[in-house]
């Protein structure tokens, strides 16, 4: 999986430490962190295959941006829905798991990439089967997590990642 915003500008930050958690529950997933130090406008929560901090990272795609409160501070975890998620950066808009899918929850983008509505999407697995190129995945505890603040130059800094 690649970046899904190649402008942005990665720095990896190596005095930090590792620390997100994965876990589950009647919601779907839910990503927990260290409460963040440093000035950031925002925070990017990224999924990858591999660790944020080996020589060759694989950044992932985003699964979920987080804003400060009102009083300016950052949550300390995010939730996201129990429905599958497609990769734009992998999907090769061939279509197929539109057709296959039993709820209809996936709609082609303008470059008629897969789109899943995790609204209407029951997670049975039924589009990551068919999908040719891996594209379609579920959050999962196999997979790492690394969180990024972002400040206005919409660069991104490493902050913390998961531990397998
Ligand atoms: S997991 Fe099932 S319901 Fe969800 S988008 Fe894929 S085919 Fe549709
Ligand atoms: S089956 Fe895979 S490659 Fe084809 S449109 Fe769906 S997500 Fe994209």
């Amino acid at each position: 999986m690649k970046t899904l915003i190649p402008a942005v500008i990665l720095i990896l930050v190596s005095t930090v430490t590792a620390s997100l958690t994965f876990s589950q529950d009647a919601g779907g997933s839910v990503i927990q962190w260290d409460p963040v130090e440093g000035s950031f406008d925002s925070l990017v929560l990224r999924c990858s295959e591999t660790a944020y901090e080996t020589e060759d990272p694989d950044w992932g795609m985003v699964l979920a941006t987080v804003y400060p409160d009102s009083s300016g501070e950052f949550p300390i975890s995010v939730q996201i829905p129990a429905a599958y998620i497609v990769d734009p950066d992998e999907c090769i808009a061939c279509g197929i798991c539109i057709n296959q899918c039993p709820t209809d929850a996936i709609t082609a983008d303008i470059d008629g990439k897969a789109v899943i509505d995790p609204e209407l999407c029951i997670a049975c697995g039924i589009c990551a089967n068919v999908c040719p190129v891996a594209a379609i995945f579920t959050p999962s505890s196999g997979l790492f997590y690394g969180l990024f603040g972002v400040n206005e130059e919409i660069t991104e800094e490493f902050i913390q990642e998961s531990v397998q």
